[in-house]
C-alpha cells in the first residue's frame, strides 16, 4: 500500500497542480480532472512510469493509452507529421473531447502504444488538467482512473474509491461535465470514430467530410476478430449487477421494463429503472432514477457511470431503455450496451 495524497483543486489549486507535476516528472502516478472522466496520469516518455499505470489498474498491456497535451503545437513532436484533417480537427474541437490518432514518433514510448505503430493524442478542455500538464512539462499518458473493468470515474470519490492506496495523488476537481470518455477518431486511413463520446460525427462531418464508424462500436466483437481499438474487446464498465437493456420505441420500451421489473420482484431480486423524462410517468411504483433527457443525449451520458456505480452490488438488475444513436445517444448506447455484455430485449 502506497500513502495516497488527496488534493482539491479548489481549495488548494497552484499547490496540487505543481506538486503533481513534480510527481509525473519524477515517474508517479497522479489522478486528476478532466472534462471527460479522471484520468490516471504518468509521464508519457518514461516508459517504466506509463507500466506503473497498467500495473495500478489492472489493465491489459494491449491497451494503448491517450497521450494529453496542453497546447496543439505540443503534437508535433509525438507525430510523423501532422495531416491537413487534424490540423481542422484541432483549431475546431481543441481544447475538447476528441482524441486523435496517427502515426507515432521515436520519442513514444511502446508501452503507451501497446507496439502500436500509431499513438492517440488529446488536449482536454479543463483547466486543472492543462495546468498539471504544464506543470509536469511532458505529455501526460493517462487512461481513465478506475480498476481495469469498472465504470470510468466522474467524480474524485470514485477514484478513491478505486485507487486509494494504490496511486501518489489524487487531484479533485468535482464532478466531469462530460461524463464518458473522449471521442477516439483514427487518421490513419479513411476517418473512423473507434471510440464516440461528446464530438460527435455530425459535428465532425462538416469539417472534414465523411467520417466512418467502427463496427465494434456498437456489435460486440466476434471470436478471432482484431480490434481497430484494442479497448473495444475487454469487458467494459461493468457494475456488481446484470444490466438488461430494452430497445424499441419509449413506451414500448417501458412496459417491456414494467413486466420484467415485475418478474425480476417477483423471483426476490432488487431492480431498478434509468428512466428518461420521457418515460418517468410509466414507472409509478417502481424503484427509478431520471438519467436524462432523450432530446439531450449529452444529459444521459453525464450520470450513467455514476448511476452504475451507485446500483453496483446495490441491486440485481438495473434496467435501461435503449436510445436513438444519433449524437451524443451513440456515446450513451456504445456504454450502455458494453455495461450489460449485450444483454438488449426487443418488443
Ligand atoms: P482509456 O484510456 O480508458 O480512455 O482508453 C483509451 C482508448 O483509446 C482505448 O479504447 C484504446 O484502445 C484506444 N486507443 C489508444 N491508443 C490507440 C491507438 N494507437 N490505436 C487505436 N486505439 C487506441
Ligand atoms: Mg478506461
Amino acid at each position: 500500500m502506497m500513502n495516497t495524497q488527496i488534493f482539491s483543486a479548489l481549495a488548494q489549486k497552484e499547490n496540487g497542480t505543481n506538486l503533481g507535476g513534480r510527481v509525473i516528472r519524477s515517474g508517479g502516478l497522479v489522478a486528476f480532472p478532466t472534462e471527460t472522466v479522471y484520468g490516471l496520469g504518468a509521464n508519457g516518455l518514461d516508459g517504466e512510469a506509463v507500466s506503473r499505470i497498467f500495473e495500478a489498474k489492472g489493465r491489459p498491456s494491449d491497451n494503448p493509452l491517450i497521450l494529453h497535451v496542453a497546447k496543439k503545437s505540443d503534437v508535433k513532436p509525438l507525430w510523423r507529421h501532422v495531416p491537413e484533417a487534424a490540423r481542422r480537427l484541432m483549431d475546431a474541437f481543441w481544447p475538447g473531447p476528441l482524441t486523435l490518432i496517427f502515426l507515432k514518433s521515436d520519442i513514444v514510448p511502446d508501452e503507451v502504444t501497446a507496439g502500436l505503430p500509431t499513438v492517440a493524442v488529446r488536449m482536454p478542455e479543463h483547466k486543472t488538467a492543462l495546468a498539471l500538464i504544464r506543470a509536469a512539462g511532458v505529455p501526460i499518458a493517462a487512461p481513465s482512473a478506475n480498476l481495469s473493468g469498472r465504470p470510468s470515474p466522474t467524480t474524485a470519490e470514485h477514484v478513491i474509491a478505486d485507487m486509494d492506496g494504490r496511486i501518489d495523488m489524487i487531484i479533485d476537481g468535482g464532478p466531469c461535465r462530460v461524463g464518458v470518455e473522449s471521442t477516439v477518431l483514427t487518421l490513419v486511413g479513411r476517418p473512423t470514430i473507434l471510440r464516440p463520446g461528446g464530438i460527435t460525427r455530425e459535428m465532425l462531418e462538416p469539417v472534414i467530410g465523411p467520417v466512418e464508424i467502427s463496427p465494434a462500436v456498437l456489435n460486440p466483437l466476434a471470436e478471432g476478430e482484431t480490434a481497430a481499438s484494442p479497448g473495444m474487446k475487454y469487458r467494459h464498465y461493468a457494475p456488481d449487477a446484470q444490466v438488461i437493456v430494452a430497445e424499441g420505441s419509449p413506451r414500448r420500451a417501458a412496459s417491456l421494463i414494467c413486466r420484467e421489473y415485475e418478474t425480476a420482484e417477483a423471483e426476490g431480486k432488487r431492480c431498478v429503472i434509468l428512466a428518461t423524462e420521457q418515460t418517468r410517468g410509466c414507472y409509478r411504483d417502481k424503484r427509478c432514477d431520471i438519467i436524462g433527457d432523450r432530446d439531450m443525449p449529452s444529459t444521459l451520458c453525464v450520470g450513467l457511470f455514476a448511476a452504475l456505480r451507485r446500483y453496483s452490488g446495490e441491486v440485481d438488475v438495473i434496467f435501461a431503455e435503449g436510445v436513438p444513436t444519433s449524437e451524443q445517444g451513440l456515446a450513451y448506447m456504445n456504454r450502455l450496451l458494453r455495461a450489460s455484455s449485450f444483454n438488449v430485449i426487443r418488443c
